[in-house]
């Protein structure tokens, strides 16, 4: 068997093609659909990040604000600069690149973005949105996941789905997702003793740890759908993920690539946040269509 593959880079086209509809209806109504992106220093891969948004938001016609600042800003001033954000009307989501430099409490300064503005989803009220299967925003990479997994056809209800990585932006909201969507979920770590009696389990293996080659053909059971969210940089400078692709496509019905898969899908997911964030301020609860979106915006 040879596994087909998950094209993370034809949905995200395809998506952006309705994100560009949607842009001009929303424009249609008045409203300019905006996204602010706070960037605090000047760590190079955070920089190649932000830019990455910035054009996804020019290629889908929404507005972007970019927000520089010091490595050596004050939190204050972080804190000053979101609560701006959340008072400006052009701004429907609002997102702060990480990691933050070290002085900076991570956990006050996304507390403070406006939970109407989360299009990360890592407010709190989101994340626990998430547990009680109501989020406004789900987090990026784990919702484009989600989608990526609605490709294959296959209902997720009831099937074993396996999370190899438990980190707050992609392995525990993944895990939430798939219970909400009723799969019996296992969840692995760096700790998990015997991590292949894991995996070899899942129907549906979502691996997220940043290590590669962690899962290879002997961990993987025949049929499995494999999603790989990993992104490594080899010293030879390629990009791969945590799965050993070629050998795992053998044994796999479905596999998502690195790249190819999943990364393109992150920043569209962000996109899809921020239409979703002006829609629910116009009063259109529109969207792709995530369970929780009759959520109701907070006043
Ligand atoms: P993280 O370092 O915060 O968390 C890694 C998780 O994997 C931890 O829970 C850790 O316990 C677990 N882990 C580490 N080694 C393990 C092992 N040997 N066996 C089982 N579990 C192990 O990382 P993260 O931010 O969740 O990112 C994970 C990977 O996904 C990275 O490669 C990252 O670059 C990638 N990523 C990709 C996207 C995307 O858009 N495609 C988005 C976010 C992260």
């Amino acid at each position: 068997m040879t596994a087909q593959i998950i094209d993370g880079k034809a949905l995200a086209k395809s998506l952006r093609v309705k994100f560009r509809e949607r842009v001009e209806a929303l424009r249609t109504a008045g409203v300019q659909p905006g996204l602010a992106v706070i960037l605090v220093g000047d760590n190079p891969a955070s920089k190649v990040y932000v830019g990455n948004k910035v054009k996804a938001c020019a290629d889908c016609g929404v507005a972007s604000f970019h927000h520089s600042l010091a490595a050596d800003a004050a939190e204050a001033e972080v804190l000053a600069l979101i609560r701006r954000l959340n008072a400006d009307a052009a701004v429907h989501g609002i997102l702060v690149q990480l990691p933050l430099p070290p002085h900076i409490d991570v956990r006050r300064v996304i507390e403070a973005i406006d939970v109407n503005k989360d299009v990360d989803g890592f407010h709190l009220y989101n994340v626990g949105g998430l547990v009680v299967g109501n989020s406004i925003f789900p987090p990026c990479t784990p919702y484009g996941v989600e989608l990526l997994l609605e490709t294959t056809g296959i209902d997720v209800a009831g099937k074993n789905a396996v999370v190899v990585g438990a980190s707050n932006i992609v392995g525990k909201p993944m895990a939430l997702m798939l219970l909400q969507k009723e799969a019996t979920v296992t969840v692995c770590h760096a700790k998990t003793r015997d991590l292949a009696q894991h995996t070899i389990i899942a129907d549906i293996l979502i691996v997220a740890a940043g290590k590669p080659g962690l899962i290879v053909p002997q961990m993987v059971r025949h049929g499995a759908i494999v999603i790989d969210v990993g992104i490594n940089r080899l010293p030879d400078n390629s990009i791969v993920g945590d799965v050993d692709f070629e050998g795992v496509k053998m044994k796999a019905s479905w596999i998502a690539p690195v790249p190819g898969g999943v990364g393109r899908m992150t920043v569209t997911m962000l996109i899809e946040n921020t239409l979703r964030s002006a829609e629910l301020r116009l009063g259109k609860g529109h969207g792709i269509g995530h369970e929780g979106w009759d959520a109701a915006v907070i006043p």
